[in-house]
């Protein structure tokens, strides 16, 4: 029987299920807690609080940031109490960035309202969104094709966000109240070394964990970052990043291949060192 899953999407960012209905899933599964990780944005928490309370399964309150770092490394941060105004602000940047993607695709004549895009798809909304209206236009494919004709960078309906480096990033979660965890370390590419590095790199501002299970990840692969955080000092996590039908290989709880599995202790620790931060 799985225990826990750190790391949920939902529709308030780029998942395909509401918090209440990530939560009633972790309950038939028999999880017995789950956090919800969504891009930027705390907005699905007291759904998913109320939710948790309703069929038995302990919520915990994170969020996921994307950081600027070479190539895009993302912080999970659990048990914040308040968004910093630097984090909170995160999303009315995507705001303005996105309204401005809805007047180009406009001006081309594309049948596209940004505040029907946000009635529909939640408050953290991204060009993986505008890949979907692209799709249901017939104007490509698919959402990767979506990116690769007009939503990457270079395209036509590109225009940049602001990403808050990594070291604000990692502090601005401490100073939001979280513990901040190194997302899906395997996704950066790095080799050993580098990876140490960017370890390193963030504890100096604050990293208090490592994400060591995660959908995808190999038992060897489980064991070589369960060594470094164990040598590093840091708590471990694990999670599937789940986001619904947007990722339909991924199942909650446990993975692609069944190969997830995250025990209760390890949020025990999290936890633990919550309480040790809102203590300060
Ligand atoms: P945004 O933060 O709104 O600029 O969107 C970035 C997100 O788009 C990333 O987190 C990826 O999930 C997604 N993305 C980036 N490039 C591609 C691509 N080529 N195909 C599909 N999704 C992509
Ligand atoms: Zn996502
Ligand atoms: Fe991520
Ligand atoms: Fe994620």
């Amino acid at each position: 029987m799985r225990e826990i899953d750190l790391h949920v999407h939902t529709t308030v960012s780029d998942g395909t299920c509401t918090p209440r209905e990530a939560v009633r899933r972790a309950s038939e599964l028999g999880l017995r807690a789950m956090a919800i990780t969504d891009h930027d944005t705390i907005g699905g928490h007291a759904e998913a609080m109320s939710a948790g309370m309703d069929y038995g399964v302990e919520i915990v309150p994170g969020i996921e940031v994307s950081t600027r770092y070479g190539v895009a490394v993302h912080i999970l941060g659990y048990y914040l109490q308040e968004l910093i105004p630097l984090l909170a602000g995160i999303i009315n940047d995507r705001d303005r960035r996105n309204e401005k993607i809805a007047a180009l695709m406009e001006a081309d004549g594309l049948p596209v309202h940004y505040e029907d895009m946000k009635r529909r798809f939640g408050e953290a909304i991204g060009r993986p969104h505008f890949g979907r209206v692209l799709v249901e236009l017939g104007l490509a494919d698919s959402v990767s094709d979506a990116f690769a004709r007009f939503l990457s960078r270079d395209r036509r309906y590109f225009v940049p966000r602001r990403i808050v480096d990594l070291d604000t990033s990692v502090e601005a979660i401490v100073q939001s109240g979280g513990v901040p965890v190194l997302a899906h370390p395997f996704q950066y590419k790095m080799k050993d070394a580098e990876l140490r590095e960017l370890i390193k790199r963030c504890m100096d501002h604050g990293l208090r964990g490592m994400e060591c299970r995660y959908s995808g990840y190999d038992a060897r692969q489980v064991r070589y970052l369960e060594s470094l955080a164990e040598e590093y000092g840091l708590l471990k996590t694990g999670g599937s990043d789940f986001h619904g039908d947007n990722k339909p290989l991924i199942s909650l709880g446990t993975g692609i291949r069944g190969e997830l599995d995250v025990p209760y202790e390890w949020l025990e620790r999290l936890h633990e060192e919550a309480e040790k931060l809102h203590k300060k």
